[in-house]
């Protein structure tokens, strides 16, 4: 059976956020997510029964019609599925596999780059906490800062740790931010660039 994932969108761009933000990226996002964020921004990938199933060899030709290095795979919640079959492929063919996750299911697939965006919706897993190379905490309202000290605690020595606003308080929450970051500057800030860009 040839192997197919529910996809809302592929997409061309910036990756807007994070480490990697300012890179070229091309973006598959898997439909389908449980986890329920209430200001979450992409609720059209909820339910994966919307979009169409696609096969893996359709997303790479897809790919390789860009000049990407670098393939996330963004969500929804793309460890809700085995990602094994479409991250072995886009390695084989030399790409950059980038995962971005609320780490609530277990880990599957090959990754060069995991990031794991925790969810107060449904707790992350530790064994996903584990291997981050990235941590990124939205950060909705105050109580987020002790939140991401918590999850903190979960990740590896050499795992980056990002805090983000969420895009409504964005004002409200920079200058908590900026402050919390002042003293404790192993963490830093992330802004969703692409969205000043106007661009997905
Ligand atoms: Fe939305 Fe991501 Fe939260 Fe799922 S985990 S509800 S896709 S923000």
């Amino acid at each position: 059976m040839i192997p197919t994932l529910p996809i809302m969108e592929t997409f061309y761009s910036i990756q807007g956020e994070g480490f990697y933000q300012g890179h070229a990226a091309f973006f598959i996002r898997l439909a389908g997510c449980d986890v329920g964020c209430v200001w979450c921004d992409v609720k059209e990938s909820w339910d994966a029964g919307q979009h169409k199933l696609r096969s893996i060899d359709s997303l790479l030709d897809e790919v390789k019609s860009s000049e990407t290095e670098i393939v996330i795979i963004t969500g929804g919640e793309p460890l809700m599925y085995d990602c094994s079959p479409l991250t072995t492929a886009l390695q084989t063919a030399g790409y950059k596999t980038h995962l971005e996750t609320s780490a609530a299911y277990a880990l599957s697939g090959q990754w060069d780059w995991i990031c794991v965006s925790p969810k107060k919706f449904k707790a992350p897993l530790d064994e996903v906490l584990a291997k981050a190379n990235e941590l990124k905490v939205v950060v909705y309202n105050k109580s987020d800062f002790d939140w991401a000290l918590k999850h903190a605690a979960g990740v590896s020595e050499d795992c980056l740790l990002y805090l983000q606003p969420e895009w409504s308080k964005e004002k409200e929450m920079l200058p908590l931010m900026t402050d919390f970051i002042q003293k404790n500057p192993q963490w830093k800030l992330s802004l969703q660039i692409h969205k000043y860009m106007g661009v997905r």
